[in-house]
């Protein structure tokens, strides 16, 4: 598992816990499980092409016109981050290869791959029928995650939040508002309510850590949904102070303290506590 890095969703938790958790007890988390289900769908599924993505999605389990719309949104998805990242992007690594989206009542969270078992660069995306069919499906976050490389998690979730919400206000497409209630707009005051929680104090220690994740395996919704929109709105100040191409140069550079120094002049330390200055007294 390891070698494959992955990129978990979590906010779809919540929902899939109180509808699959039982039957999916043993649910796909690694790409060992979701390879098969990936071959299965590409043998048996319906297939949905656009000039940048293949969409395979489980037979029966949406319509016709739903496959549509949602390779319509993706193709929109993928066009406008690309835009919004100015081209600036790992996926040309790719040199031109479609995005995979694997929609399936099988899969329980969003999630996505960028590489295969072997180690190879092989970007995968995996979304839950239900979201597609309900109009709330994080494509636009796992698609960010992909175009936009891998990172720290608090970089790579913040960074693709803050994506997700920039996009679907200014360019198109939906945000899923996992755990976001209004955006990159309302961002600020969820965080600055998180910030004073014991979640959200556990969880901002993890913010400016490129080692640390919250465990893939824990439970614990709460922790999860106030270091969510703690990373969005970390990534938001960022972007606001430094610009979005000195954060996507630090980004570049996995968010390392010299390049936070270099780029910004500042620690990463410095930003932290400037931007926990603004939630606490900036925000009413
Ligand atoms: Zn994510």
């Amino acid at each position: 598992m390891k070698n494959n890095i992955i990129i978990w969703f979590f906010g779809f938790c919540l929902f899939s816990n109180s509808i699959f958790a039982n039957h999916l007890a043993v649910s796909c988390d690694d790409l060992k499980c979701d390879e098969p289900l990936s071959q299965k769908l590409i043998q048996n599924g319906v297939k949905y092409e656009t000039s940048k993505a293949i969409i395979w999605v489980e037979k029966g389990s949406l319509t016709q016109e739903e496959i549509h719309q949602f390779g319509t949104l993706v193709e929109q998805g993928i066009t406008n981050i690309e835009k919004f990242l100015k081209n600036n992007l790992d996926v040309k690594k790719s040199s031109g290869r479609k995005l995979q989206y694997f929609v399936s009542p099988k899969i329980d969270v969003s999630h996505v791959y960028y590489k295969d078992l072997k180690g190879l660069y092989d970007p995968k995306l995996f979304m839950p029928s239900q979201r597609v069919k309900d109009h709330n499906a994080p494509y636009l976050h796992e698609t960010a995650h992909i175009l936009a490389g891998d990172n720290s998690e608090w970089f790579s979730e913040g960074f693709a939040s803050y994506i997700e919400s920039y996009v679907s206000e200014n360019m198109g497409g939906y945000s899923a508002h996992i755990f976001d209630l209004d955006g990159n707009k309302g961002i600020d005051e969820q965080a600055a309510k998180a910030i004073r929680t014991k979640a959200g104090k556990a969880a901002i220690q993890l913010i400016g850590d490129n080692e640390k994740t919250l465990s893939l395996s824990s439970n614990d919704q709460t922790l999860r949904a106030a270091a969510y929109v703690l990373y969005q709105s970390a990534v938001k100040f960022l972007i606001k102070n430094v610009s979005l191409e000195k954060t996507m140069q630090i980004y570049r550079e996995k968010g390392t303290e010299k390049s936070f120094n270099e780029v910004t002049n500042h620690t990463l330390e410095e930003w932290k506590t400037k931007w926990i200055q603004h939630l606490t007294t900036g925000n009413k």
